[in-house]
């Protein structure tokens, strides 16, 4: 097998193995890594993936970009992963109601996708840093929309040689998404709210990340930052599985042919899930589209229909705060896929980006766009979704999934275009009870969002999640809320209240 490196999108040429760029997070060129090249996957080969169950299938293609760890390391790391963590067993289960396929990623510890990466992830990290005999203590730094917080918090809790530092929009995110953070126990744990937005909060991480001065101190006191944001390759390729993985389910119950193309429906804000759909595309799997749903923060929906990028807009707050971002990130590491690897049109347009909030991609770059179809849903069209569904289905989706499903229907509307199509389901329904309630019955708009879970399981005939049940009763550990500019002194606070103990 070929053995991957990873480099900077923004060109410093790092040749990283799999184990030092999970473990350093983000280029020191301020870029993001990339593989150097993408391991494709033949029609033979997609037809041997048909009966493997998820752990195989997320061994079968992380192996393929984490080139330097062992079979026997990545096999223990999945195994670990992937447990009865996730309820009934079942990571990324595909449900059909109607035309379409839901790709139920919410199954997990914190009841939203990011837990299949983030579950992985801390041994991912551990085994790198035994590989590298690596003796510092790993502080992961995590801004969130909402979703990775908890995620992170979850599943680096109590692991041994790491640290977490969450920063969340004090402001931007559903109460139960607060309680599950603000509750969070664990001797190694720090969640902060802050006076901002997720932007806020992602920019001045990135720049905490790089800044000199702070990185000698933290070698010094035998420190070093890692990220448990999408920007981590640990956190990307993991979420190409359970593309390939939606595929096989439609190939075993005779939905699809070997070969036949699909389309995804993506809910998007940090263009983390959307990228590895298009990986997924790159590595083989038969896409016909990319469908990118962006809510009333619609800068990408924007993008795709004009090629210029911009920042420079009103930010909302929606009923869907996990896709409340208006710097996408990973959008990097495609305009350098679709440039032709041209590290400096990437520094040049990130250049504008940080200047002017905007630039615009040349035509020559344009082509590699066509994959992607671009829309929004209002707040109002997410609703009217949300009951749609569930009157004509009795099926209950959240918020986020039906800022994709609103945005196939506009799809369908446009094109007619009759490729099966599988919509990503991002978050499960109890964890924004209030807006989906809300959706079916104004009456239930002004209710708490804690009262709403045993009326939705009671109307939805759907039980209350464990880890909902769980967070009934949890005491709030964090209550720190800072400016974005203090950001860097908690870290500090944080950092040496535990090493002079
Ligand atoms: C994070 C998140 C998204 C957006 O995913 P990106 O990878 O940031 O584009 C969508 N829905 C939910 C529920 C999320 O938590």
């Amino acid at each position: 097998m070929e053995e991957i490196y990873y480099n900077s999108t923004r060109g410093s040429n790092e040749n990283l193995t799999s184990a030092s760029a999970i473990l350093k997070g983000i280029a020191g060129d301020g870029g993001l890594f990339i593989p150097n090249c993408f391991p494709f996957i033949s029609k033979r080969e997609l037809k041997n993936c048909e009966k493997m169950s998820f752990k195989q299938l997320s061994l079968y293609i992380n192996k393929k970009f984490f080139t330097d760890f062992s079979e026997r390391e990545l096999k223990n790391c999945i195994d670990r992963a992937y447990d009865n963590k996730f309820e009934g067993n079942a990571a990324a289960p595909l449900n059909k109601k109607g035309d379409v396929f839901y790709l139920e990623l919410f199954h997990g510890p914190t009841m939203a996708f990011k837990d299949i990466a983030l579950c992985l992830l801390p041994y991912l990290m551990k085994t790198a840093a035994r590989k590298r005999n690596l003796n510092k203590t790993i502080v992961i730094l995590t801004a969130t929309s909402g979703d990775t917080g908890k995620a992170a918090l979850e599943s680096f809790a109590d692991v041994e040689g790491t640290k977490i530092v969450v920063f969340f929009p004090e402001k931007g995110v559903s109460s139960i998404q607060k309680r599950q953070m603000t509750t969070q126990i664990g001797e190694n744990v720090k969640v902060v709210g802050i006076n901002g937005n997720f932007d806020d909060a992602q920019k001045e991480v990135k720049r905490i990340f790089n800044d000199v001065e702070l990185k000698r101190e933290l070698n010094r006191g035998s420190y070093m930052f890692s990220s448990a944001n999408s920007i981590n390759i640990g956190r990307l390729i993991p979420q190409i599985v359970y593309y390939f993985y939606s595929y096989m389910q439609l190939l075993r119950v005779k939905e699809i042919k070997l070969g036949e193309k699909i389309n995804f429906a993506v809910p998007t804000g940090n263009f983390g899930n959307i990228l590895a759909a298009y990986y997924s595309k790159k590595m083989g799997l038969p896409v016909n589209k990319l469908l990118c749903a962006s809510n009333e923060n619609k800068v990408l929906c924007d993008f795709f229909n004009s090629g210029i990028y911009d920042a420079n807009r009103k930010f909302f707050v929606t009923i869907s705060p996990s896709m409340d971002i208006l710097m996408s990130s990973n959008l990097e590491r495609f305009i350098y896929d679709i440039s032709g690897k041209n590290a400096s049109a990437v520094r040049e347009l990130m250049g504008n980006l940080d200047k002017f909030r905007k630039y615009e991609i040349g035509d020559n770059i344009k082509e590699g766009m066509d994959l992607f179809y671009g829309n929004l849903a209002t707040d109002e069209e997410t609703k009217q979704s949300i009951k749609e569904v569930f009157d004509k289905h009795g099926y209950l989706m959240d918020p986020h999934t039906s800022v994709a499903y609103s945005v196939y229907k506009k799809y369908l509307q446009d094109t007619g275009d009759g490729t099966k199509t599988v919509i990503v389901s991002t978050a499960s329904p109890f964890k924004f009870t209030r807006a989906v309630m809300g959706a079916l019955d104004n009456r239930y708009n002004s209710e708490d969002d804690f009262k709403l879970v045993k009326l939705m399981s009671r109307a939805a005939g759907i039980e209350i999640p464990k880890p909902m049940k769980k967070l009934d009763g949890c005491k709030v550990m964090h209550d720190t809320v800072c400016e974005t500019g203090q950001m860097e002194t908690e870290v500090r606070k944080f950092l040496s209240e535990r090493c002079h103990c």
